[in-house]
């Protein structure tokens, strides 16, 4: 509903009515016509012919052939460049000392019929980025995905990591959560490999005959500890320019804590072939032909690790297109270029569709297009250590942001499939909108009624419903895990994360193989989801350049915030529920008459029951938000037909952009001050995927009863004020 609105709206407003409306719709019919896949394939062919990594001389090379490209287009560009902490490995050693010899090899081999992956002298090895230095031997155990129910459920086995080194299997978490759980459980290193369940031949068939990864691939990887802060670990905060004021390595909070090093599962093998102790729970099992044991020994291994720590330069490509009648609002999108090895799939993929939409604007500017606000592309670089130069530019240009930022709009690898969207709940409906308008290339119907097709067989009851009923689609938050963090989780900007995916198994990522071969034999090779995504980007940077009124709404935020209290509500009682469970069990002895004396269990603590906490203002607050949602689009409809004057209409845009702004605060989360979106963060104990309301909720996961009660509060406030911006906006439109 609010979307048809505001559809409504951009034919409608202005004087020049029918220009106006044709005009719009035949720029954008124009631009979908123009993404090519053979130059998408040329540019991937090219881009990702050689290792280009952060500090590499192809990285500095594709930035400038990058921006060449952007110059040749029409568009006023230029290279940023700051200068960033980059370890690379000068010692990588792994040992098994007890019961048996075995010296894991850490390396991935070249395969014969793929030629990039023979580039040895310019691939890094395979390690993780900001792991510390380190000498340490101890006694091995097996700690599953390594995540906070992990160590729950090795408590309960009676097993602790306190001095041992723990080896994890890579998913389900950041790779940087691993060892930063690890650390505090009492861990003294971390060993993460990729089990062929995960990623390997229990999925798909191996390559080079398949997509996924062979006995000896292994995930290179960072394990900065992202939910903290992003960024070069010297500056947070502050932009890594040369002369910037910087921590020392070994004093960075965000540098992992405990050595931590990525394996293949043909290295990880006979070291979890070597553990005795308790039998792993039946899902802690992978796909080796062993019995998973949790340990501690009597493999005994020896980790060794030593880096370069070095200040590397990162070479962004800062793409403008000036706006004609609103130049101070500013339209952003972007894409990374550098990569952990040739990276044809992450990021490559992503960026040569980002290089199509940018020529197919310079097109439509040579054909008398111009743009109502300014458009920004930008290739970043060091996405991969941790999303160093979108961070440190959004750093460096912070103020302006707040000032200029209309939208954020991130795209990272992009495969066949389904077109995933996440982002600020305020453009759900622009992106049903865009979803509507982009056909799938394979089953020709829209990507819109793709999504709703796949919700309608595969998702919960609720979103089956939903889907049902025709409205719009949701989607989904913002957690961390490409360059969109800076611009959402720190400064606040209405943000938009978009790809596809789905269909096939991607078991390459961060590896040597990860290359042209790979991508062309196992992935979009005829690009027409390369196309499909240049469509719905552009599509997306267009309504948002161009639209009269923004076409922001708020009943998909102010339903989505609904949705967040009864969660945060439902949280708080099945913690109450599984503490009161506990304390009874354990007054009845119930732990105790299920214990199996040959493989005993050690009976969970008693945990303190949680109070009952007022959760009346976020009530209040989210009927507020409701009504102001409801007002605005009756200002809209209201507005159709009147003819706004351009001030008027600048005033209300403006106004628009800022409204993100009003879901933030200065001082941040809890522990974690450079986070300051009140409603979405990635989880501190999960990385990439989000956690909504993230001070109310975690403060309930973790226990803090009072803090959960002042974020509460908090959080309230803010979307108090989100309430009062809106209807302010609401009266702009509709009064005279
Ligand atoms: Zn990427």
């Amino acid at each position: 509903m609010g979307r048809l609105v505001a559809a409504l709206l951009i034919f409608t407003l202005t004087g020049s009515l029918t220009a106006q409306q044709s005009g719009q719709v035949d720029w954008e019919q124009r631009f979908k016509q123009l993404p090519d896949p053979q130059r998408m394939k040329d540019n991937m062919q090219r881009l990702s012919a050689r290792p280009h990594h952060v500090g590499s001389p192809y990285d500095k090379e594709n930035a400038e052939w990058i921006l060449a490209q952007y110059k040749q287009w029409g568009w006023d560009a230029h290279i940023e460049e700051f200068q960033v902490l980059f370890p690379t490995p000068k010692l990588r050693l792994l040992e098994m000392i007890a019961p048996a010899k075995f010296t894991a090899k850490l390396e991935e081999p070249a395969e014969s019929v793929d030629p990039t992956s023979k580039q040895k002298d310019e691939q890094l090895p395979t390690y993780n980025a900001y792991s510390p230095d380190g000498d340490v031997t101890a006694p091995l155990v097996y700690v599953n995905y390594g995540l906070v129910a992990d160590y729950e459920e090795l408590a309960r086995n009676g097993v602790s990591v306190k001095g041992a080194i723990v080896i994890a299997r890579y998913g389900e978490s950041w790779r940087g959560i691993k060892p930063k759980l690890a650390a505090e459980h009492g861990a003294i290193g971390c060993i993460i490999y990729s089990d062929p369940a995960d990623d390997g031949y229990t999925r798909q068939v191996p390559f080079p005959k398949g997509p996924m990864r062979p006995p000896e691939g292994a995930q290179r990887g960072s394990v900065l500890d992202a939910p903290l802060y992003p960024g070069d670990p010297l500056t947070p905060g502050i932009a890594a320019t040369k002369d910037a004021k910087r921590l020392r390595w070994q004093d960075a909070p965000s540098i992992a804590k405990v050595p931590v090093l990525p394996i293949s599962y043909a290295d990880a093998q006979p070291l979890l072939a070597a553990l005795e102790g308790p039998i792993a729970p039946p899902n802690w099992r992978g796909a080796l032909p062993i019995t998973y044991r949790l340990g501690p020994g009597p493999a005994k291994v020896h980790l060794q690790l030593a880096f370069n720590w070095d200040l590397k330069p990162v070479y962004d490509v800062i793409a403008t297109m000036r706006g004609s009648g609103e130049p101070d609002l500013w339209v952003l999108r972007g894409n990374h270029h550098d990569a952990w090895v040739n990276g044809a799939d992450d990021p490559v993929s992503g960026q040569v569709v980002l290089l199509e939409e940018a020529r197919a604007l310079g097109e439509l500017a040579k054909q008398g297009w111009k743009p109502k606000r300014t458009i920004i592309y930008a290739s970043w670089d060091g996405e991969e250590p941790m999303l160093l130069g979108s961070t440190e530019w959004v750093e460096q240009h912070a103020d302006e942001l707040r000032q200029h930022a209309a939208v954020y709009i991130n795209s990272d690898a992009n495969e066949r499939g389904y077109l995933d969207v996440e982002g600020s709940h305020s453009l759900q409906s622009l992106m049903n909108g865009v979803a509507k308008d982009v056909e799938d290339p394979e089953s020709k119907v829209s990507v819109f009624k793709r999504q709703q097709a796949r919700v309608l067989l595969h998702g919960t009851p609720k979103q089956q419903a939903e889907a049902r009923s025709g409205g719009n689609l949701a989607i989904g938050a913002l957690g961390s895990g490409s360059d969109f963090s800076a611009f959402i989780d720190h400064v606040g900007i209405a943000t938009i994360n978009l790809g596809f995916a789905g269909e096939d198994p991607s078991g390459n990522y961060h590896s040597i193989y990860d290359d042209f071969y790979w991508y062309s034999h196992f992935s979009d090779y005829d690009f027409v989801y390369g196309r499909a995504l240049a469509q719905a980007a552009g599509l997306t940077v267009l309504r948002m350049a161009d639209a009269d009124v923004m076409p922001y709404e708020f009943e998909g935020l102010s339903h989505t915030v609904a949705q967040y209290i009864e969660e945060v509500k439902a949280l708080l009682e099945s913690r109450r529920k599984e503490a009161e469970d506990i304390r009874q069990n354990l007054n009845e002895g119930v732990y105790a008459a299920a214990n199996d004396p040959r493989n005993p269990t050690v009976a969970p603590p008693a945990r303190e029951i949680p109070p009952y906490l007022n959760f009346a203002p976020l009530d209040n607050a989210a009927a507020s938000l409701e009504r102001a949602a409801a007002h605005y689009n009756k200002a809209l409809a209201s507005a159709q037909g009147k003819t706004l004057s351009p001030d008027r209409l600048l005033a209300i845009n403006q106004q628009l952009a800022q409204a993100e702004r009003k879901l933030t605060n200065a001082q941040g989360l809890p522990r974690r001050p450079w986070m300051q979106h009140l409603l979405y963060a990635p989880g501190w104990y999960t990385g990439y995927s989000a956690k909504t309301m993230p001070g109310v909720r975690e403060a309930i996961e973790e226990g803090r009863y009072t803090e959960a009660e002042e974020q509460v509060l908090l959080v309230a406030h803010s979307l108090q004020d989100e309430a009062a911006w809106v209807d302010q906006i609401s009266k702009e439109l509709a009064g005279n």
